[in-house]
């Protein structure tokens, strides 16, 4: 059972060769038995009563396609009556009073929450060692990273802690640690799935969506995350088609397109074989492959470097000691309150991030630094749109080598951003994008990015499961 997919799970369940109850009991024993630091916060109580509700439901014929499928929420999601903390010390004691509109979601498919996943601290980072509970460790090695920021999300998932978990990509958190941990993840489009209840890194940037061992898994929670939120109002007015029914479509014909700017000299040799393997694949299925070019992006870390931080700053400013979360001992003043409240609540990345932020957004430099990073973002943007009206889809790496060791980059932050070279620009354009395990290097595995065009999640998901019916780099686990 440990590393069994969501499809096969609910084939059991219909067939009734278990039950709602036995999964979480299952799944809640491995969890208590990690040694990933993978979860947070752990939900037995509440899981064993939606898997007892999930049962009945299943019983009298009432169940949906997910109900009964354990699941675990990146601990980013307010989760109603259980600590939401974002990986930060300044939530550490916030009970969130209601559920994000994701959870609400997944729970009303009658999905059994076993709990909230470890994750950077207000989502900023890219190896999960930013977490104010401590850096999660990538289950194929114990001395590297899983990846960030849903690092925990993507461990658990690996490790068969549980068999899906939604995460959230600002800047490539769903994509970067799936790649690291040899599961499947989904960033949709942005607009996709409600940011309602998601607490906010960089609005113009976040998204909600699903991680799992496989597309086809990918395609059921997605199913479930997605559609118009009245509550969030960047949430797109699309319709949702049902994800699953085309993941069977042949790929003859398929226009696959190569960003030259992603496959140039710099490129890992092996990482540019793994890939190279993976498009062979696709050929064999019949697709086509082009050259395009992305030409602005080159500048999508310093864009997206001074976007996400300036978005940051203003989000994270209502956190300020007064109304919820961490508050210091015995302030002498109000100003004293916000200083020390924010000062011994927030970690050392976060303030960083506040502190380029506000600079960057400050009247003397706003237009050189944000109002330019906007302008670039636009070029970035264009590229895609050019790009994708030539091809299907694009193919690249998804990071630039596998899992590296947990404190490789801790005194240097620059070499940490680096790391989102491949993954950052699809954000800034708002296009949806996966991670597909692909092969491996050193016995870690890597992932093969797969980029669609806006809403096409549909086809993204039809593309990597077609590979994943002829590879088994996704049946892979680390034990
Ligand atoms: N590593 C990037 C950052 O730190 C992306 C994080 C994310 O996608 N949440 O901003």
């Amino acid at each position: 059972m440990q590393y069994s997919t969501l499809a096969s799970l609910a084939k059991q369940l219909a067939n009734k060769e278990t039950s709602a109850v036995e999964l979480a009991t299952d799944y809640l024993a491995r969890i208590k038995a990690d040694t990933t630091n993978s979860f947070i916060t752990v939900t037995e109580e509440q899981a064993m009563a939606q898997a007892k509700a999930a049962d009945a439901r299943l019983a009298d014929g009432t169940a949906g396609p997910l109900t009964g499928l354990p699941l675990a929420h990146k601990d980013i999601f307010c989760t109603e009556g259980v600590r939401t903390s974002c990986g930060s010390k300044m939530l550490d004691n916030f009970i969130a009073p209601y559920s994000a509109t994701v959870v609400e979601k997944c729970a009303e498919a009658g999905m059994v929450m076993l709990g909230k996943t470890n994750c950077d601290e207000f989502a900023m980072g890219s190896s999960n060692e930013n977490s104010f509970y401590g850096a999660v460790k990538n289950p194929w090695d114990e001395s590297r990273v899983p990846g960030g920021s849903s690092g925990g999300s993507a461990a658990a998932v690996a490790a068969g802690l549980v068999p899906a978990t939604t995460g959230t990509d600002t800047g490539g958190s769903i994509r970067q640690p799936a790649a690291f941990c040899g599961i499947t993840g989904l960033r949709p489009t942005y607009g996709r799935v409600s940011r309602w209840g998601m607490i906010a890194y960089a609005s113009s940037l976040d998204q909600g969506g699903p991680m799992a061992r496989t597309a086809e898994d990918c395609a059921l929670l997605l199913q479930a995350m997605s559609g118009f939120d009245k509550r969030d109002s960047t949430s797109a007015q699309q319709d949702v088609p049902d994800f699953s029914a085309s993941l069977n479509q042949p790929l003859a014909g398929l226009k696959i397109g190569l960003p030259k700017e992603f496959f140039n000299a710099d490129l890992d040799p092996r990482m540019a074989k793994v890939l190279e393997d993976a498009i062979a694949e696709y050929k064999k299925l019949g697709a086509e492959v082009k050259e395009v070019s992305l030409s602005n992006v080159g500048l999508s870390i310093p864009a997206y470097y001074i976007i996400a931080p300036a978005e940051a700053s203003s989000n994270l400013s209502r956190f300020d000691g007064v109304r919820y979360g961490y508050r210091c001992e015995d302030p002498k003043d109000l100003m004293d309150l916000y200083k020390r409240s924010r000062g011994e609540g927030f970690g050392e990345e976060v303030k960083r991030r506040i502190m380029v932020g506000t600079y960057a957004l400050s009247a003397g430099y706003y237009d050189a630094y944000y109002l330019k990073a906007q302008k670039v973002r636009r070029l970035i943007q264009q590229d895609y749109i050019t790009a994708l009206n030539d091809v299907d889809v694009l193919m690249a790496p998804v990071t630039p080598t596998p899992a590296f060791k947990i404190g490789g980059h801790s005194n240097d932050p620059v070499a940490m951003y680096m790391e989102d070279i491949f993954t950052l620009s699809l954000n800034l354009a708002g296009l949806p994008g996966m991670s597909v395990p692909a092969g491996q290097i050193d016995s870690l595995p890597v992932g093969l990015q797969i980029i669609g065009n806006y809403f096409d999640e549909a086809r993204l998901l039809n593309v990597a499961h077609q590979f994943q019916q002829v590879t088994d780099h996704h049946l892979r686990t680390p034990v």
